[in-house]
């Protein structure tokens, strides 16, 4: 069995190549693409299901193809994957949110909070909280009107030391910190009580599937009760409102109440909320 195994890792499959080959196709596109500027946000609404009104915005990352359209980071997971690449559409995602809050803040128009996705690779160089502090100065976004959103497997997995340290800078800025994808990875209950965690994130595929109706409310009470907000995404219908209501989460994010939109259509959704 062993030399099958080492006679398969050799002998180069022509499927294989072309896999290879379409990755490295990818990437070379992506950084053409970053030279000319397609990357871009879409802003997603958060809504506080207490208060009924719009908390902030999830930024997520859009590639405004010229042929294909607008692209989602299904369609290029590998550049996130690829360390160069991904610090730069990591620096593409913030002065893209901040730029954006700037013009909001000058318009009067009332956001609430952003919040981006950070990558395991953008802690890596050990200056990512100064990295964004000097960035939140630079377009004058005061730090309270951001949040990052790290991934559990990111916050608790290789070089946690490091990114709880540089967690732990943001937040006492004042930047809110998301543990996104809750429950999808290996944080354990002991861990969220070493980190400064300010919401949970429910990940999405226990919000859809009606059978992790206990994990959903189990994670709201422990959240609930470690002084977190809790926000579940993808809620797609008024029946799951309905019961993450009921189980007392506080924020709600999902096609419901919107789905990812272009920075031009957020006042007008504002609008229309009640704001
Ligand atoms: P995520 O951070 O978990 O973001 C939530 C995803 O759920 C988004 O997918 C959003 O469009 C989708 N979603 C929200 N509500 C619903 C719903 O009701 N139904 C369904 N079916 N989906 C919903 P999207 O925009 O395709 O992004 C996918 C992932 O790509 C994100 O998952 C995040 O991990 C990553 N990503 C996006 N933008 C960035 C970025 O700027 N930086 C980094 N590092 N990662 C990013
Ligand atoms: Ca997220
Ligand atoms: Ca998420
Ligand atoms: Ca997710």
């Amino acid at each position: 069995a062993k030399e099958a195994g080492r006679n398969r890792s050799i002998v180069f499959e022509p499927s294989m190549r072309s896999e290879v080959e379409r990755r490295l196709e990818l990437l070379r596109d992506v950084r053409a693409a970053l030279t000319e500027n397609e990357f871009t946000l879409y802003y997603q609404p958060v809504v506080d299901i207490r208060e009924n009104r719009v908390a902030g915005f999830e930024a997520l990352m859009r590639w405004v193809h010229p042929e294909q359209g607008v692209l989602t980071p299904a369609r290029f997971m590998a550049a996130f994957e690829d360390q160069d690449l991904s610090l730069k559409l990591g620096d593409v995602a913030f002065e893209t949110a901040l730029k954006q809050m700037r013009a909001w803040l000058d318009e009067g128009v009332e956001f609430g909070r952003v919040a981006v996705n950070i990558s395991s690779a953008q802690f890596r160089s050990g200056r990512l909280a100064e990295e964004i502090q000097e960035r939140l100065a630079r377009w004058s976004v005061p730090c309270e009107r951001l949040t990052i959103e790290v991934t559990e497997n990111v916050y608790m997995g290789w070089g946690s030391d490091l990114v709880s340290e540089t967690v732990r800078r943001l937040h006492e800025a004042g930047v809110m910190i998301a543990l996104d994808d809750f429950g999808t990875g290996y944080a354990s209950l002991a861990n969220l009580r070493q980190f400064p965690i300010d919401r949970l994130k429910i990940d999405k595929s226990f919000v859809q599937n009606g059978e992790d109706e206990a994990i959903v409310k189990a994670v709201i009470t422990l959240g609930t009760s470690m002084g977190m907000k809790v926000v579940a995404e993808g809620v797609e219908d008024a029946e799951q409102l309905e019961a993450l209501a009921r189980y007392g989460c506080d924020q709600i994010q999902g096609y419901h109440f919107g789905r990812p939109m272009p920075a031009g259509e957020v006042a007008g959704f504002l609008k229309g909320f009640g704001g």
